[in-house]
């Protein structure tokens, strides 16, 4: 028999899910020297790129451009796709173990985390996930609900993807209609009659999870003021030591601009963006018909950790503010994967840098490895994923190094192209992204748009003669 790892005896490698990670691994993967590696890669959408096709937002088009990183990885000629085969379902973890010799699980942080707090779930309150899944055309999205004919709307929480959804709230329709918002979105945000976004902040503008460039932006809307409280924009004593003792300037030059914020007058322009600090909701009430109207919000103040954190503690201090639309940005959330062990109260797969972790003995599970926001949580920019990939990879090849590897009695890349077959046929291949990939930039040239997303499985397959 030849020996694994050579042209004749490849190392067939499974990854699950095709997002940024998945690629990042794959391409690790190919980089290894001396030793011969085929890829699966697996998604259950038709589509590959994960969130960066359906959660950086449509209006961050330079951000998406690494997905031209990603393309080169597949044109290796030892890389396979199969979209629309979904783990679980199409294709099962036996099935896996049957055809390959390593397995990593890239699926991300596909839900959102709760507020817990009453009212959460009336009508009109939403994750801030579902709507970015919305607005980027997601297929099992596109048919939500979101109702722009609320005044005003509030966004919960201070990170980027909190930045992502007012920014995305407040553009006028020209700006939308210059990105590759899905065209519904493009259609219903247009009619929006939205026009105060608040955005809350629990803690304050030091600690805020933003990044400089996002804040910045908010305030270059071509039609939308953003404001800050004066009181809220200066810093608390506690904050003040700290960032005079670690002269943080990334912290310092967030805090210039937020400041700048709470000088500027409004210029009258037709929305308007506030920025809140040291307030967190304790309860969203609704009208008669269980829309929710309102939130109730009590003010914080920061006290240290034993750790030297500093955290929000309520006081006894409360407001309301209107708000027809809630969205919750409280960050994302991993979902397990059938049959793989899964940390539950952290949200991610049970692993140790990156090699899954059987539950009962804590040691590794041979063959299974994992990597991304799935392997760490929901933290960290695209090219995060990167070095976090490397280190599973680099666990891959130490372990394929001392035998330590699945025994697939079917380790071809034939065998699982038959059984994918008979369990989807209506997978798609690269090729078959590549051609969706030029008719919807076909279709968004002719709008003088970056590109028209195809939204429904139904219309991708349709696309491809199916
Ligand atoms: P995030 O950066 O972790 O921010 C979550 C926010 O929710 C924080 O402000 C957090 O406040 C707040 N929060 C958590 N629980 C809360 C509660 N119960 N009540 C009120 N507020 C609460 O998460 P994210 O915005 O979902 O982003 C996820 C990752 O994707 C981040 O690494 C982000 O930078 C990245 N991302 C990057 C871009 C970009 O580069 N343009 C765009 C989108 C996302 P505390 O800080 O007090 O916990």
């Amino acid at each position: 028999m030849a020996q694994l790892g050579t042209e004749a005896d490849p190392v067939r490698v499974a990854i699950i899910g095709s997002g940024p990670t998945g690629f990042y691994a794959t391409d690790h993967l190919f980089k290894q020297k001396d030793v011969v590696i085929e890829v699966d890669l697996f998604d259950r959408l038709p589509t590959p790129y994960g969130l960066v096709r359906l959660g950086v937002a449509p209006d961050h088009q330079k951000i998406k451009s690494v997905t031209k990183l990603f393309d080169r990885t597949a044109s290796h000629p030892h890389f396979r796709f199969y979209g629309n085969v979904e783990f679980g379902k199409d294709i099962t973890l036996a099935d896996l173990r049957e055809h390959y010799h390593q397995i990593i699980y890239t699926t991300g942080a596909q839900t959102d985390r709760r507020m817990g707090i009453p009212g959460e779930d009336l009508e009109g309150s939403h994750p801030a996930t579902e709507f970015v899944a919305w607005y980027n055309g997601h297929p099992d999205y596109r048919n939500y609900i979101f109702d722009l004919s609320q005044e005003q709307a509030a966004v919960v929480g201070i990170g980027n993807v909190a930045m992502d959804v007012a920014r995305i709230l407040s553009r006028t329709p020209d700006e939308l209609a210059q990105t590759d918002i899905a065209d519904y979105a493009l259609k219903q945000l247009s009619q929006s009659r939205i026009r105060e976004v608040y955005i809350l902040g629990r803690r304050g503008p030091a600690q805020a999870k933003f990044t400089n460039p996002e804040i910045k932006e908010l305030g270059e809307l071509e039609d939308a003021d953003i404001t800050v409280l004066p009181e809220e924009a200066e810093l608390d004593p506690l904050s003040r030591t700290t960032l005079e003792a670690n002269q943080d300037r990334a912290t310092m030059k967030k805090l210039e601009i937020i400041q700048s914020y709470a000088l500027r007058p409004p210029t009258g322009k037709k929305r308007k963006i506030t920025l809140r600090f040291l307030v967190s909701p304790t309860e969203l009430s609704g009208n008669e018909a269980g829309h929710v109207c309102s939130m109730r919000l009590v003010r914080n103040v920061l006290y240290a950790t034993e750790a030297g954190t500093l955290r929000p503690k309520p006081t006894d201090n409360f407001e309301s503010i209107p708000a027809g639309l809630v969205f919750r940005s409280v960050g994302y959330r991993g979902l397990p994967l059938p049959g793989v062990p899964f940390n539950d109260s952290w949200g991610v797969i049970l692993n140790q840098k990156g090699r899954v972790l059987n539950p009962d003995t804590q040691e590794p599970m041979t063959g299974e490895y994992t990597a991304g926001w799935i392997k760490r949580g929901p933290t960290g920019v695209i090219g995060t994923n990167k070095p976090d990939a490397l280190e599973t990879v680099n666990c891959m090849m130490e372990d394929l190094g001392q035998d330590l590897t699945l025994a697939p009695s079917y380790p071809t890349a034939g065998a699982i192209e038959t059984l994918v077959r008979e369990r989807q046929p209506n997978f798609l291949s690269w090729a078959d992204w590549l051609r969706l990939d030029e008719l919807e930039i076909h279709r968004g040239k002719e709008l003088g748009r970056p590109r028209l997303k195809f939204t429904a499985v139904e219309d991708m397959l349709a696309a491809l003669g199916r």
